[in-house]
């Protein structure tokens, strides 16, 4: 990189920032500092676009001036501090894609506080950058329209939940990073201990456990923005670490939670100038699961609805038959119901999928059928049953699952689906009373479906043991547009119940007591019923912006592989560090 000649910053002061000055500011003086932006040369006029996170001033340096000298020496990226006298653009050179584009400043005096190499890619949203990167120079990405927007908007979304939550009585409660195991159904990140050599701190999966904590200890109405880590399997747009928007209250119902967060949320929309209608619709996850085979329905598609009523000589085994109706799309080919076909088949499904010999065999049932489900002229039907023997400890489900895959991919493909996905359409839901337990394969026993503390619905809690299949969890997630925005749940606040519930979930007496001892001991000493939730603010803030990543809303992110390309983390560490904590890394072969 050539040197040009620095100057200091001294007693300079801004006046203003780059997105500021308009058309009644003619005639004051200013001066701006920023990033040289754009630069136009045309002969005895230089016009330089001068950049901040308000956005962008025009400079004008005319020959003859000192300043006009030194601008020479101005490239892309270099930090300037301007001073002149502000003038109204003449109507044809006016800009109205900038806010300040009915004004420029007429320079006097330049001074150049840093120069800068030549940007690894342009600062203009239209060109494409290799993800990769973007990363490796996030300082540089960050500068960039989008993401300035995007990291602006995520402040001010904090900043409104903060507001909001705030104003309802809630308090900001820290806790800590460096803890014990938190289970949420992800591996551990771990802090080695350097003052006893084997033993180690886990980063948080949540603060699940202290903000109950805080609750035998009187802090009702907690909320937290804070950072979870989980080591979970590579998934694309997962992170290593994460943030959520954290509460918990005490004695609460599960309409009290949902009071906080609809306001919550209206106030964050709201930031990004969307006004939202509460209550949002609340749904069983059992008629979720009845409507659209899965517990975060995309609700701006039509459901499915159960028929096996109407057809019972389709319906096998008792398991649900499913009618799925595919918005104008009538016309698909006959390959393209053969593939529908397959795709069920793939999933263990048997689709019926010629409706004229279902209208031969089964006038009747099927114009009921019809009249159920809505289905107009145009619109492609399909019906599926299961193909084989029942599967899974809740074998309806296992069906209605395989339908919801099916009525989503019969839909994305063959629906006029860009009408129906409008990106501005707002579809919230509350799905409540999740099962307790789903089964693991791969270990042969029964999970916590949210986490270990849930209560279980009152009246289920006999069959804890005896039908754990069955049990329903007071349980709720928030759901938009396909997407979990959140969970929470009513939790156990008796050592009794609690000590069942490990139980049902294999936990040994022993186990139970050196894992969440603390926990169980708490729960002796007067704690009340209650019960929170937690956001996903990436997620929200994600959806907010209409991007597709959460990355693009993460100032500093990781790969999906879990690296920072920037500063190159993870890393290996010196051998003398490695003493000192007392440990040895095995390589792997
Ligand atoms: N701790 C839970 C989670 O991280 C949320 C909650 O139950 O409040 O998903």
């Amino acid at each position: 990189m050539e040197s040009v000649p620095l100057d200091f910053l001294g007693e300079l002061r801004r006046t203003h920032n780059c997105g500021e000055l308009r058309a009644s500011d003619a005639g004051k003086r200013a001066l701006l500092m920023g990033w040289v932006h754009r630069r136009r040369d045309l002969g005895g006029v230089v016009f330089i676009h001068l950049r901040d996170r308000e956005g962008v001033t025009q400079l004008v340096f005319h020959a003859g001036t000192e300043a006009h000298a030194k601008v020479e020496l101005l490239a892309s990226e270099y930090v300037i501090a301007a001073e002149g006298t502000i003038a109204l653009r003449s109507a044809d050179t006016i800009n109205p894609s900038i806010s300040t584009g009915e004004v420029e400043i007429v320079v006097e005096k330049l001074w150049i506080l840093n120069e800068s190499r030549t940007p690894p890619f342009p600062m203009e949203e239209t060109v494409d950058v290799k993800e990769e990167t973007r990363l490796k120079y996030r300082y540089v990405d960050l500068r960039r329209p989008h993401m300035q927007r995007n990291v602006i908007l995520r402040s001010k979304v904090a900043f409104a939940v903060r507001q909001a939550l705030t104003n309802l009585g809630f308090l900001e409660i820290e806790t800590p990073f460096m803890t014990r195991s938190t289970p949420e159904g992800a591996r551990d990140y771990l802090v080695p201990n350097r003052l006893q050599p084997g033993t180690f701190y886990a980063l948080p999966q949540s603060p699940q456990i202290f903000k109950q904590l805080l609750m035998v200890s009187g802090y009702d109405k907690y909320f937290q923005i804070v950072r979870c880590f989980r080591d979970e399997a590579f998934r694309a747009d997962r992170q290593a670490e994460f943030t959520q928007i954290d509460l918990e209250m005490s004695f609460p119902q599960q309409e009290t939670i949902f009071s906080v967060i609809e306001p919550l949320i209206v106030a964050a929309w709201k930031v990004a100038g969307f006004d939202l209608k509460t209550p949002f619709p609340r749904m069983t996850y059992a008629q979720a699961m009845r409507s659209y085979g899965i517990d975060k329905p995309e609700m701006r598609l039509p459901p499915f609805y159960c028929v096996e009523d109407l057809l019972p000589d389709l319906t096998a085994h008792g398991l649900p038959l499913v009618a799925i109706r595919v918005p104008k799309a009538g016309a698909v080919t006959r390959s393209e119901r053969d593939a529908l076909k397959d795709f069920g088949k793939e999933k263990g499904l048997r689709v019926f999928d010629d409706p004229k010999r279902l209208d031969r065999d089964f006038p009747e049932a099927m114009a009921k059928v019809r009249e159920r489900i809505g289905a107009q002229e145009d619109d492609l039907l399909l019906l599926a049953g299961w193909g084989g023997e029942p599967q899974g400890h809740r074998p309806e489900e296992t069906v209605l699952q395989a339908a919801g895959q099916l009525r989503l991919n019969a839909i994305q493909k063959y629906a006029d689906r860009h009408k129906l996905l409008d990106p501005k359409n707002f579809q919230f839901l509350w799905v409540t009373d999740f099962p307790m337990f789903e089964w693991d394969e791969e270990e042969q026993r029964w999970m916590a479906a949210h986490h270990p503390f849930t209560s279980v619905h009152d009246e289920d809690i006999e069959k804890l043991t005896s039908d754990p299949a069955r049990c329903r969890a007071k349980s709720y997630d928030l759901v938009l547009n396909g997407n979990e925005l959140g969970s929470g749940s009513i939790r156990i606040h008796r050592r009794d119940v609690q000590a069942k519930v490990f139980s049902a979930l294999g936990f040994s007496d022993d186990e139970a007591k050196r894992r969440f001892g603390f926990l169980l001991e708490a729960l002796e000493y007067g704690a009340p019923p209650h019960g929170g939730i937690a956001l996903g603010l990436d997620r929200l803030v994600m959806i907010l912006s209409e991007e597709s990543s959460i990355r693009e809303v993460i100032p500093f992110p990781k790969t999906a592989r879990g690296s920072d390309l920037m500063c190159d983390a993870p890393s290996e560490i010196p051998e003398k560090q490695l003493r000192e904590l007392g440990l040895m890394v095995r390589k792997q072969s």
